[in-house]
């Protein structure tokens, strides 16, 4: 198995990081999960961008233009690895490695590595819904960047697992904002909703291809913030992310609880990705 290692492909077994990597230190580096069906990666260019806006934000030095073959770098890495089913590509940047400062210089080299992983699709979750668990949003307020700086994200899952949740979605105050790696959306009175794409989200690439998706099928999306009561009354609901697709809601514990069903809509928007994602499949 290979492993991309700046711009060289290497045995996993001979990657090594530097002992003083800024992303081991200070958490200073972001990332991207790419999902690959049968073989092909599922909208590269948004994950690439995105990336790209990450590292900007963060005043990482690295530009995807100037190093053209990233995009080939990640095509080839999985053509190496064989990875002919469905998976993932997992692709991290740091700052670099420097004697440990909290000041970061603008001229240490950044350094970025990837690996593929085999998955099957969470069908069962899918299909039957998932219980989540509802804990304060305890995070930084740049959770529009997606850096490797998860904490408050780690903890909420281990909670959510603690009470047999499969994801924990998160509040600030009264207002929920996404799940510890998902975005959340709700459906009431047939009008989807889902929290603005400000500095309080990550704003998902699954999350903007079901907007997209959900437009052109002519329902309405409100991109405005929610409360827990409003998330409670609401008709349906469920999570999206590269690696669970669209997940449905069916049951709330911790701060609130209550009881939901998969419902017409979710099914619909689920097909509809499908769709989308058998596109990729055939190339
Ligand atoms: N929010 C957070 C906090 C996440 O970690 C993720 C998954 N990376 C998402 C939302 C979903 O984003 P995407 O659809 O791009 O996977």
């Amino acid at each position: 198995e290979k492993v991309l290692f700046n711009d060289k492909m290497i045995d996993r077994e001979n990657a090594s990081f530097s002992f003083d990597d800024r992303s081991m230190y200070f958490g200073d580096g972001v990332y991207e999960v790419i999902r690959v069906y049968s073989g092909h990666p599922y909208k590269l260019e948004m994950h690439l961008q995105r990336l790209q806006r990450s590292a900007d934000e963060l005043d990482i030095p690295y530009s995807i233009k100037e190093k053209q073959s990233l995009k080939k770098s990640v095509m080839e890495l999985i053509d190496t690895n064989n990875l002919n089913g469905d998976g993932y590509v997992y692709l991290q940047l740091s700052r670099g490695a420097t004697a440990r400062d909290h000041l970061y210089e603008r001229h240490i080299e950044p350094f970025i590595f990837a690996f593929t992983k085999e998955m099957e699709t969470p069908l069962n979750q899918q299909e039957q819904g998932i219980a989540v668990y509802l804990t304060e949003d305890i995070r930084w307020l740049r959770c529009d960047i997606k850096t490797v700086n998860l904490l408050g994200n780690v903890l909420a899952k281990r909670q959510a697992a603690d009470h047999d949740c499969s994801e924990a979605i998160q509040h600030r105050g009264d207002t929920v904002t996404e799940g510890s790696s998902s975005n959340l959306f709700i459906v009431k009175d047939g009008q989807l909703k889902t929290h603005p794409a400000d500095n309080l989200i990550l704003n998902g690439i699954t999350r903007q291809v079901v907007i997209d998706l959900a437009e052109k099928q002519g329902l309405s999306v409100s991109l405005t913030a929610f409360t827990t009561e409003e998330m409670l009354e609401a008709d349906e609901a469920f999570i999206t992310s590269t690696i669970n697709e669209i997940t449905p809601i069916i049951e709330w514990r911790g701060t609130k609880h209550g009881m939901m069903k998969i419902g017409p809509i979710t099914k619909q928007l689920q097909s509809e990705l499908q769709a989308d994602i058998e596109r990729t499949r055939s190339g």
